[in-house]
């Protein structure tokens, strides 16, 4: 790494970032870490400080980190909403104590997010969020809080993390999250009169058709997935939930996929309104494209709906450094 890119906690005046962040800085509890920070945006010195102060509260955050249920991962957050404004979070597990029986969590970046709605209002604006976990090295946020930070972050959001290393280093949430369809292309387009790709359509037509969506409609009722896989194609509908616990028709079909433990995936249909995948089903395809080593080769095409247009990508690409087992330091690769 350059060393002019290094930028070390030391090097920055209090001068520099109190114009930005008031008091903030002053809060009782928050320690100062001597975070080296890879400047890989060109950030500008006033927006380095606020990222080294966004680290500290982020690691302070961690200690109210609740993951006592299965993943002892501590996660803190925190989000610069401008004049000087920070909302924080942590992440939480559900089901401590004798009946362990849930697998629920909300994440740091959900935490914050809401924090700062409820603190600062829809108005706030989410320039910057700092992260800090307990992996190594600097870990991004999960597929579904990239979509949460889309929705409520000001465009190109960045996200800056620290790892337990006192690495740190930055993206721009539009890295992270890639919503041009065009750019997600990593294989020539399949023919879309090919037997092999018919069979994908026609079973996640079916599909779409049996979904109980009366609640999603077309934002994700008309979303499905079909997945090959031992020779077979799988497609299973969407089910909605009024409290939000509904299943995509990708987490369903690979519910169904597994059921038949193949050694790998062949490919992966996803159709919707809009083209691309929610952040949610991208964080799913990522892991278990990790389970069979297939990040960077699963063929995933993306079609858009009432559109001949079909689209070939990889679970990497749609989810670039996606979070996966290794953040936990686990490999679970069946291959
Ligand atoms: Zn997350």
């Amino acid at each position: 790494m350059p060393q002019a890119q290094i930028v070390a906690r030391s090097a920055l005046t209090n001068a520099t970032f109190r114009p930005i962040l008031g008091d903030v800085t002053q809060q009782a509890g928050v320690a100062v870490h001597p975070w080296r920070i890879e400047n890989r945006l060109h950030l500008s010195e006033e927006e380095l400080a606020c990222a080294c102060v966004l680290l500290d509260h982020a690691r302070h955050q961690q200690f109210f980190a609740a993951s006592p249920c299965r993943s002892q991962f501590k996660v803190g957050s925190s989000v610069y909403c401008g004049q000087g404004r920070i909302a924080r979070g942590s992440n939480a597990e559900y089901g401590a104590g004798p009946r362990r029986a849930y697998d629920e969590g909300v994440h740091s970046e959900e935490v914050a997010i809401v924090n700062a709605l409820n603190h600062h209002g829809r108005d706030a604006l989410m320039e910057m969020i700092g992260l800090a976990s307990d992996a190594v090295t600097p870990s991004t946020s999960c597929g579904k809080c990239r979509s949460l930070l889309e929705t409520y972050g000001k465009p190109d959001m960045i996200i800056v993390s620290v790892g337990t290393d006192l690495s740190a280093t930055m993206w721009k949430l539009s890295e992270l999250l890639p919503t041009e369809l065009t750019s997600l292309s990593r294989f020539p387009a399949p023919e879309i009169h090919d037997e092999h790709v018919q069979a994908l359509f026609a079973a996640a037509e079916r599909a779409r058709h049996v979904g109980f969506v009366p609640f999603s409609k077309q934002s994700l009722g008309g979303s499905v997935a079909a997945i090959a896989a031992k020779g077979s194609v799988f497609s299973l509908p969407r089910i909605d939930s009024l409290a939000f616990y509904g299943t995509s028709s990708l987490r369903a079909t690979l519910s169904a996929v597994l059921l038949h433990n193949p050694r790998k995936l062949e490919c992966v249909l996803m159709s919707s309104q809009s083209g691309l995948p929610t952040g949610e089903d991208r964080q799913l395809l990522f892991e278990f494209a990790s389970l069979f080593e297939q990040v960077d080769t699963l063929r995933v095409y993306l079609h858009k709906e009432g559109t001949q247009s079909v689209i070939a990508t990889t679970p990497s690409a749609l989810l670039p450094l996606g979070f996966g087992p290794h953040d936990l330091d686990m490999n679970l690769a069946r291959t």
